[in-house]
C-alpha cells in the first residue's frame, strides 16, 4: 500500500525508524514512568521534559477496529482493517494502525497482535498482524 509518509523530526524519529532494528519505540517519561503517544517533548502526564523513546514488546490487543471499503486511491486494495491497538507494557497507549496478513473479515476486538514493520524510505511504519 502506498502511504503518505511522516516528516521526521528529533521528537518522532525514534518512533518511525525503530523498525530498522525491529523495535517499536514509544515515548516514555523517566520521572513518572509512564508511556505516551504520539511522541512529544513534554510528558502528557506530569509535564516533565525528562522523556525519551523506549522499546516496548511490540505486542498488543485490538481495542476497536473498522473495515474500510472505500478506494481512496486507485492503487488501494480494499477492504482493509483499521484498528486501534492497545500496546502490551504501555498502559493507556493506543496506536491507530492496520491489521495485515489476514482476511480483514477475521479481525475482531480482543485479537492478540504483534507489530510488523513496513519500510518506505527511512520510515518503518508499525503495522500489526494476528498471533494465535
Ligand atoms: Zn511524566
Amino acid at each position: 500500500m502506498s502511504r503518505a509518509l511522516p516528516r521526521l523530526d528529533s521528537i518522532n524519529r525514534d518512533f518511525w525508524t525503530g523498525g530498522a532494528e525491529g523495535e517499536l519505540r514509544i515515548h516514555h517519561c523517566n520521572d513518572c514512568n509512564q508511556f505516551f503517544h504520539p511522541p512529544r517533548p513534554v510528558c502528557r502526564h506530569c509535564l516533565s521534559e525528562n522523556v525519551a523513546a523506549k522499546a516496548v514488546a511490540g505486542t498488543g490487543v485490538v481495542d476497536t477496529f473498522t473495515l474500510n471499503y472505500q478506494k481512496w486511491h486507485p492503487k488501494m486494495e480494499v477492504p482493509f482493517a483499521i484498528a486501534r491497538v492497545e500496546l502490551d507494557g504501555a498502559p493507556g497507549v493506543y496506536l491507530t494502525t492496520n491489521i495485515i496478513n489476514c482476511d480483514p473479515q477475521q479481525v475482531d476486538i480482543g485479537d492478540k497482535v504483534k507489530v510488523i514493520f513496513e519500510q518506505q524510505d527511512d520510515v518503518h511504519i508499525p503495522l500489526f498482524e494476528k498471533i494465535d
